[in-house]
């Protein structure tokens, strides 16, 4: 999906460097070739109007001296200078008339060829004969040059037009290219200062949050390849802060060394679990765990080995403990296991079982312990009817333990009103 996006944007920064370029080559083959055409127009115009200019002399002078041979009383020098004249008209004619340009145009280099001027007798006829045909020659050459004219303005035109069209093709297509931009840049990154505002205002909560809309905009609307890199390093910093955020939860509710819940843990549920337990009319129970003759089995051996008889313990009673179960260091070689809505009878039963099974485990050593084996005591309490509150629960599972010591160790205890009453009197 991310390559396919990738490519898709790749592919239409070349298509638009191509199409920008193809536009820019048009423009310029359009320009040169108005420049060329126009140049060439107006040479042939320059030339025309040079043509054009020496008919009209041609023509005045044809009329001149067809107005001397109108006078009467010609006389024959007069007559020969007519004569004369009508030669040099000839000649300048039939020289402007052999230009090369001229010559092109077709049917002046037939007359011309035909020589009729050249044989034509020195007449008031003939003369006439020539200024109608002089007049003709003007009326198309004054057509020529309207007609070059006209094309100059069309050429002009149609320049205009397509440069028009170019221009609205490249608006359009800069128009497309910033919409395009904006789906894939601005929005995104729009997107993403807001998720990032979000999360400076509330880190822990948004974090999560952060971390999947950052990937859902990761597809939709489909961001550029650097704006994706770096939203994919957003989303990546925001799971790893997740992820560290978790181990911290788990490091602030446990024990470092028997991986057991930790006293602050245990406290809080002990006081949100009688709490419950009042209003819903629940019972709860709570088992004091301490080992027997431990300072003796450290001091013999070591308070390593001690740690790993601690560990040993721990994971016997995690392992005995149900899901809903609080097992907890309470400190020093003490636990606690807070057991919701369990009973007496229920929270004996288990702490019993436990007990038997420390007692079976092969330790370290144990044999040279007071009664060959290491051994814990268990003092028991239940709510309601062995203490008001949380802090009488925890001080009478307590003195349960205390019994339990007393009366020889390695042995479980339940809390029992009475004898505390009789502690409390005496
Ligand atoms: P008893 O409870 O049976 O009356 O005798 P005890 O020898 O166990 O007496 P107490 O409970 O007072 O002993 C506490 C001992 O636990 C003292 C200390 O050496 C040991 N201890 C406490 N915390 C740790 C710990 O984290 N590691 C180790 N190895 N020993 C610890
Ligand atoms: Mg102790
Ligand atoms: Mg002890």
């Amino acid at each position: 999906m991310v390559q396919d996006s990738d490519s898709i944007a790749k592919g239409s920064l070349r298509w638009s460097i191509a199409f920008g370029a193809a536009l820019l080559l048009l423009a310029i083959a359009a320009t040169a070739w108005f420049g060329i055409y126009q140049s060439s127009q107006l040479r042939a115009i320059d030339q025309e109007q040079s043509f054009y200019k020496d008919l009209i002399q041609c023509r005045v002078a044809l009329a001149a001296l067809d107005d001397r041979l109108g006078r009467p009383g010609l006389s024959a020098a007069d007559s020969s200078d007519i004569e004369a004249r009508l030669v040099l008209e000839r000649a300048r004619f039939a020289e402007s008339g052999r230009r090369e340009a001229i010559r092109k145009g077709g049917s002046l280099a037939a007359w011309l060829d035909e020589g009729r001027w050249g044989r034509a007798t020195v007449s008031r006829e003939s003369i006439g004969l020539m200024v109608i045909e002089l007049d003709t020659m003007i009326a198309a050459s004054t057509k020529k040059l309207s007609d070059s004219g006209n094309s100059i303005v069309a050429a002009l035109h149609l320049f205009m037009v397509f440069n028009g069209a170019l221009l609205l093709t490249i608006v359009l297509f800069a128009g497309r290219l910033m919409l395009s931009n904006y789906r894939h840049l601005l929005l995104p990154l729009n997107q993403l200062a807001h998720r990032l505002t979000l999360l400076n205002r509330n880190i822990p909560e948004s974090i999560h949050e952060t971390a999947e809309a950052t990937a859902t905009f990761l597809t939709d609307p489909a961001p550029s390849a650097d704006l994706r890199s770096v939203t994919e390093s957003v989303a990546d910093l925001c799971r790893d802060i997740e992820e560290k955020n978790k181990k911290l939860d788990e490091l602030y509710i446990r024990d470092e060394k028997t991986n057991l819940y930790n006293y602050r843990h245990f406290k809080e549920h002990l006081i949100i679990d009688v709490e419950r337990a009042k209003r819903f009319g629940d019972c709860i129970s709570l088992a004091m765990i301490d080992i027997d003759h431990f300072k003796r089995y450290n001091d013999a051996y070591g308070h390593i080995a001690g740690d790993r008889v601690l560990e040993r313990i721990a994971a016997i009673i995690r392992e005995e403990c149900r899901g809903t179960d609080i097992p907890s260091r309470f400190g020093g070689e003490e636990f606690a296991i807070l057991f919701p809505k369990t009973d007496r009878e229920m929270s004996f039963e288990i702490a019993e079982r436990l007990r038997q099974i420390i007692e079976a485990e092969p330790f370290d050593h144990e044999h040279r312990q007071p009664e060959g084996q290491l051994t814990v005591s268990i003092g028991l309490a239940t709510w309601p009817e062995d203490a008001t509150d949380w802090y009488s629960l925890i001080n009478n599972a307590d003195s349960a333990l205390y019994k339990a010591k007393e009366e020889g160790r390695n042995r479980v205890v339940s809390f029992n009103p009475e004898s505390a009453v009789r502690q409390e009197a005496g």
